[in-house]
């Protein structure tokens, strides 16, 4: 009885060491620096990072959350390192389409469609860590997640800016 109790923890341990979400790159536009190309791929890699531990999804579970979508905050967690982006399939990929924007404007980025779209300065002008935590708040929209355009103590509530500050704290930056 024992040994099977032991094969059984041995299992789930190997089993768990799978579910690692993974974040990837499906397109990007605009990367054409070696500064703009090092600063995505550091963002990339702390984003990936981040999402996988124990204190990522601890406070993804304590924080208070606004427009869940009708999700629990372990749907909210699970639809994360899931990948369930809007109408595919969950694959525990985070599939980023990601774009460098050289228009001006008053944002740091916006995401339309599965597109998210970052100002060129804001990624030239801040750490990858910083770079990381607006990924993942632009991601919680491509996964379906909104906020309005107000700032309101309502807004710094919602999903994709509870995600983002969770990752921004985690990963020890202050970022605008
Ligand atoms: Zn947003």
């Amino acid at each position: 009885m024992k040994t099977l109790i032991f094969s059984a923890f041995l299992m789930i341990l190997a089993l768990s060491s799978f579910t690692q979400t993974k974040v990837r790159i499906d397109q990007k536009m605009g990367f054409d620096t070696p500064e703009l190309q090092k600063k995505l791929n550091e963002a990339v890699g702390l984003f990936e990072k981040t999402i996988n531990t124990n204190e990522f999804a601890n406070l993804v579970l304590t924080k208070k959350l606004l427009r869940r979508n009708g999700l629990s905050s372990n749907g909210v967690l699970d639809k994360i390192l899931n990948g369930e982006e809007l109408g595919t399939i969950p694959d525990q990929i985070i599939n980023l389409s990601l774009k460098v924007d050289t228009t001006f404007r008053n944002e740091i980025g916006h995401t339309t469609g599965k597109i998210i779209a970052t100002q060129k300065n804001y990624i030239l002008e801040h750490s990858a860590q910083c770079y990381a935590a607006h990924l993942i708040h632009e991601y919680c929209h491509v996964l379906g997640f909104s906020h309005p355009k107000r700032r309101t103590w309502r807004r710094a509530k919602t999903v994709p800016y509870q995600i983002g500050y969770i990752v921004r704290d985690i990963l020890g930056e202050k970022c605008p």
